[in-house]
């Protein structure tokens, strides 16, 4: 009876072994071939005669022989599988796909096993080298992250403004409401500042309104130098920018303020040959315990900011 069985598996083990849709090779532990089937013949070309009893590299010289010598070592010397996935190594054998789908790459992707076979003693006498056509789940995975990629190109977009670059007010409000929040939670310092540049409808008047977008630009980049790389600095809209000073205080937020009017007034701005002076005004907030929300803190900056413009512009205003 069990001879019978033991027949019987025999018999099926053939038929799978060939009609399997997995790459099987048997290697001894000099590398060479002991078993070829079907899946690897129709794909390599190579017939089970022109392979079995040869080393596996005299028909490969391509493969990374070093990698697979080493595979087959291990799993001789630990008695163990080992499974190498095709995102660490794309594929063992460059086999060709016949996907229809452009950006999928020329080869079939392979999920590689090495699997040890042993005589009745139970010692490894060969290794069984499986390799699986995982081409869809790469090309799906592969769509996929491009899909984030994008996703992840389109927020930082959502979040910059298209004509200085930096943050624009949407950023700018959700980090100020984060911020608060957080200052509120630890009691920590948080300061607000807004600047707004002065007489700025006279420079598109004067100079037109191409000259003032790249006054505007130019403002903006000389800020973002200026300013820390914790502060958060973005176009509150106009010709307004807002930035946020996490763990500064009053005294702290002011200095940084009359270093951007100074920096911004040192130099006019070079437009088509010609000089475009410019300025800022300035309001600083600081939270304190009094305030509901976020919002306390801009309404407190603009009115600073309003008091600047009022006293003669070109200067820094405490809330
Ligand atoms: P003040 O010193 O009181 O701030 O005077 P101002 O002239 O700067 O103020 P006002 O609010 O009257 O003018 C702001 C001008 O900014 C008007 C608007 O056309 C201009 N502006 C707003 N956004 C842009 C922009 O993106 N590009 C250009 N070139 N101009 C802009
Ligand atoms: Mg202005
Ligand atoms: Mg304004």
């Amino acid at each position: 009876m069990q001879d019978q069985i033991s027949s019987r598996i025999i018999k099926f083990s053939e038929s799978l072994f060939e009609s399997i849709n997995i790459g099987i090779m048997v290697l001894d532990r000099s590398i060479t071939v002991q078993l070829w089937n079907r899946f690897m013949e129709i794909n390599s070309g190579i017939k089970p005669a022109e392979i079995v009893g040869k080393n596996l590299f005299d028909l490969f010289p391509k493969l990374p022989s070093d990698w697979v010598r080493r595979k087959v070592k291990n799993v001789f010397l630990l008695k163990n599988r080992s499974y190498s996935s095709w995102k660490e190594r794309p594929f063992l054998f460059k086999f060709k796909h016949n996907r229809q789908i452009t950006g999928a790459g020329e080869y079939m992707f392979q999920d590689v096993t090495f699997i040890p076979l042993r005589d009745n003693a139970g010692e490894v006498e060969a290794v069984c080298v499986t390799i699986s056509d995982v081409t869809d789940v790469g090309i799906y995975q592969n769509a996929l992250k491009d899909a984030n990629d994008v996703i992840v190109y389109l927020k930082e977009l959502s979040h910059t403004d298209g004509l200085t670059g930096v943050f624009n007010r949407l950023h700018l409000e959700e980090r100020l409401e984060d911020e608060f929040k957080r200052a509120m939670r630890y009691k920590k310092d948080l300061a607000y500042l807004m600047f707004d540049l002065d007489h700025f409808k006279k420079v598109n008047d004067d100079y037109g309104h191409l000259a003032g977008d790249t006054v505007l630009q130019e403002v903006a980049a000389k800020a973002k130098e200026t300013l820390r790389s914790s502060d958060v600095f973005g176009r509150y809209g106009g010709e307004e920018f807002g930035v946020i000073l996490p763990e500064t205080e009053m005294d702290g937020a002011f200095r940084i303020a009359e270093k951007l009017c100074s920096v911004v007034g040192a130099e006019p701005v070079d437009y088509d040959k010609q000089k475009i002076g410019v300025t800022i005004s300035i309001g600083v907030a600081q939270r304190h315990t009094g305030m509901s929300g976020y919002k306390a803190l801009i309404d407190k900056a603009d009115a600073a900011l309003y008091r600047s413009k009022e006293n003669g512009r070109n200067q820094v205003t405490k809330g």
